[in-house]
């Protein structure tokens, strides 16, 4: 089988940790793989499921007509059964042998072999069943049935599986070699069908090595594409100067996010923060420096806000978000306290200054009955960030709506 080109294995970039929900919990259906190779294993065992189901009835039909068209059927009604019923039972397992549920690299591969098996025991099924109708004279006319078929399964063997060379090519082999060899063994009447058999083969064997790299060039360009729209899609989504998730990311996952909150019955909460007094800070120690408080700022509040499934953004300008899912109002509010304290004791090092930043924050938590729609909550942290600033700044206000933490579980420097 041939290998996936090496190089970039690496997975799709992705909003992930602190920055994004994990798709497959959000998402109805997994998408596909995001690594070349498990793609490559995804895409073959797709197309073999798919391309699998209509060559089974083929054969069958093919067997009926050379057994139904035979100069004298009735003389061997035992063995003509049994192969119907062999072909019947072959179409049944291909039909039957679903793809699986844990679709990881090493079972689809397993998936896959397991298919080949059955394509490649259909082929010899053929194969033999095929030379014995052209070794045996009670079959007459239906003799051509069986040239004419073998070609065909041939011929669709190369261009529909052409995915696997090696095994596409044993399958050739097992319809095609045994009706060959027993024609050639017939004498020189055969000898024109035999040698037309043989071209045919060697215009097959052609064909494979040609279909086979199209088929992989083509599962490339797939992959790639599908690479680039999710670079595209994650650097959409994300703010450059600080590397989280932007406003558009937010817009996104907010719904999502209070969706599953919703179903889960886990609580959802968000915390706002703008930086106090921030145009201050551009204009005394210059626009760059801002920016490195701003970065400084979205690195601790990775620090900070680093539980499973935690989503931050920056909102714009020095205003930035955390989504919080599984994490209850005093929680939040505990941790965006926290935060606030922790920025305030740590001024940002740039060039020889140190850079004394505060920040105010809002604190919210999804309530169907009070938000409704989660833009709800949007706004009622919103207000309760103003709140914040309106009360002096350098302080987190609990938003309106909210059940309060009680006094003890507020850290010390809030009591
Ligand atoms: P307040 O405490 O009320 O929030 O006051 P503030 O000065 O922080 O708020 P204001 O809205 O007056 O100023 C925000 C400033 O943030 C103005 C804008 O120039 C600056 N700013 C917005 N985006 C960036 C950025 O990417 N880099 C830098 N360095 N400054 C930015
Ligand atoms: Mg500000
Ligand atoms: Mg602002």
């Amino acid at each position: 089988m041939r290998r996936p080109r090496s190089g970039r294995e690496r997975p799709l970039p992705s909003l992930m940790k602190n920055n994004d929900v994990p798709s497959t919990a959000t998402l109805p259906e997994a998408g596909p793989p995001t690594t070349r190779e498990h793609f490559a294993q995804w895409r073959q065992a797709q197309d073999i499921r798919q391309r699998t189901r209509l060559g089974g009835f083929f054969y069958l039909v093919a067997w009926c007509l050379c057994w139904g068209f035979a100069s004298r059927p009735g003389v061997h009604w035992a063995a003509g059964l049994m192969v119907t019923a062999l072909f019947a039972l072959l179409l049944l397992l291909r039909l039957g042998h679903r793809l699986p549920r844990q679709a990881d690299v090493d079972a689809l591969r397993r998936w896959a072999l397991v298919h080949w098996n059955l394509l490649l025991a259909t082929a010899l099924s053929w194969g033999l069943a095929s030379s014995w109708v052209l070794a045996t004279p009670d079959f007459g006319n239906a003799r051509l049935v069986a040239v004419v078929s073998t070609v065909a399964f041939a011929t669709a063997m190369v261009f529909t599986f052409a995915m696997n060379r090696p095994l596409a090519t044993v399958g050739v082999a097992f319809l095609s070699l045994p009706g060959i060899a027993t024609l050639a063994w017939q004498g020189t009447d055969a000898l024109p069908v035999v040698l037309t058999l043989v071209g045919h083969l060697a215009f097959l064997v052609l064909a494979l090595r040609r279909g086979h790299a199209e088929y992989h060039a083509h599962t490339d360009m797939a992959f790639e594409l599908l690479d680039q729209r999710e670079r595209f899609r994650a650097l959409s989504r994300t703010d450059g100067l600080t590397q989280l998730g932007n406003r558009l990311h937010f817009n996104q996952v907010l719904p999502e996010m209070a969706h599953q909150a919703r179903r889960s019955g886990q609580p959802l909460s968000l915390a706002m923060f703008d930086i106090d007094w921030f145009k201050r800070i551009n204009d005394t120690h210059g626009h760059a420096a801002g920016d490195a408080c701003l970065i400084a700022f979205s690195g601790w509040m990775r620090t900070a806000f680093a539980g499973p499934g935690d989503v931050l953004v920056r909102l714009g300008g020095e205003e930035f978000g955390v989504l919080m899912p599984g994490t209850t109002a005093a929680e939040a509010w505990q941790r965006a306290e926290a935060f606030r304290h922790h920025v305030s004791l740590t001024p940002v090092a740039w060039r020889d200054r140190h850079i004394a930043v505060t920040t105010s924050g809002g604190v919210g938590t999804y309530g169907v009955a009070i938000d409704g729609a989660p833009e709800h909550l949007v706004q009622r942290v919103d207000r309760a960030l103003y709140t914040a600033k309106a009360r002096g700044r350098n302080q987190v206000t609990q938003a309106l709506g909210d059940a309060l933490p009680p006094q003890s579980d507020l850290p010390f420097w809030a009591s």
